[in-house]
């Protein structure tokens, strides 16, 4: 059809095989397009403290305009899969820094803001140095600033993973390990990489009221990180019990859909 009316093709299957390469290259072009035409926008959900339910930092969550759909918007679980494999990750990760950097910067009343960093950012060495020049030149503190990393690409490279993170933190930047806890040695990796917050993953606080092991393992996490002096975060905190729960196992601060949805319009940032 795309080669107009009235020709015809033999069918090859080499040509079935490629299909999946066209359909990452796809992607790229979707993700290049967005990157060149202001083609992501992004949505911010509260982190709170699970005493008072006070309002501790917010996350910044991309998401990417659809261009066929206008008005629409295709969630980041279609899309960074896509833009990890391609590398174009890295490029949606800084867009997200200076918005978020800029936001801060115009907004000194906003206490402190957290991206997401892919693991792919690891065997980028000058990434820290770049954040820390950032900040200085638009004067935001570097404690407003949090980075979350996922722990199964830190995983990957340990001693890559260890570097960057150690890097990052000399800049000033609080570093949190994103997803917590489904890596396959959770245990091992927490003694080596020295970071500041734990965020433990929504897998085991979604089902936590009626699955065993997931309050065991929550509580272990939680005991050993206030050992270590490090603050712990839960994801999915969709209802009351759950939060009630997490609150007696002595969690520091929550996220979920029990407190707030990511929205555009958060209200702390409205004035
Ligand atoms: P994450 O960093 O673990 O973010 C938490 C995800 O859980 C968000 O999904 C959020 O909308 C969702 N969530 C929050 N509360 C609840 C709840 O109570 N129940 C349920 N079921 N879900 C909840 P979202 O926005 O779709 O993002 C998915 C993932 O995409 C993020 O997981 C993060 O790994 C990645 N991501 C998002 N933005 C960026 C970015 O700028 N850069 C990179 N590298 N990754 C990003
Ligand atoms: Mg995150
Ligand atoms: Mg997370
Ligand atoms: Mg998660």
């Amino acid at each position: 059809k795309s080669a107009g009316k009235s020709t015809w093709r033999l069918y090859r299957r080499e040509a079935d095989q490629s299909r999946s390469v066209i359909a990452r290259l796809s992607w790229k072009d979707r993700i290049l397009d967005a990157l060149k035409h202001d083609g992501f926008e992004l949505h911010f959900q509260g982190i709170y403290h699970a005493a008072d339910k006070s309002l501790a930092h917010l996350e910044a969550l991309v998401r990417m305009k659809d261009a066929q759909s206008p008005g629409e918007i295709i969630m980041p679980g279609q899309f960074i899969p896509h833009a990890e494999t391609t590398g174009k990750i890295i490029e949606i990760d800084r867009w997200v820094l200076h918005q978020v950097v800029d936001l801060l910067s115009l907004r000194q009343e906003i206490p402190s803001i957290a991206i997401n960093i892919s693991g792919r950012s690891f065997d980028e060495p000058g990434l820290p140095e770049y954040i820390s020049r950032l900040l200085a030149s638009r004067q935001v503190e570097p404690r407003r600033l949090l980075v979350e990393l996922t722990e199964t690409a830190a995983v990957s490279d340990m001693r890559d993973a260890q570097r960057f993170i150690d890097a990052l933190r000399a800049t000033g930047c609080t570093v949190c390990l994103d997803d917590f806890g489904t890596g396959f040695s959770s245990f091992a990796y927490l003694k080596q990489l020295k970071a500041d917050v734990l965020k433990i993953d929504g897998l085991f606080i979604r089902d936590l009221p009626v699955n065993h092991d997931s309050e065991v393992f929550v509580r272990g996490m939680v005991a050993m990180a206030r050992d270590m002096g490090k603050i712990t975060i839960a994801e999915f905190v969709e209802n009351e019990e759950i939060f009630n729960m997490l609150l007696e196992i002595g969690i520091d601060q929550v996220q979920g859909y029990y407190l707030d949805r990511p929205s555009r319009e958060h209200p702390s940032l409205m004035r």
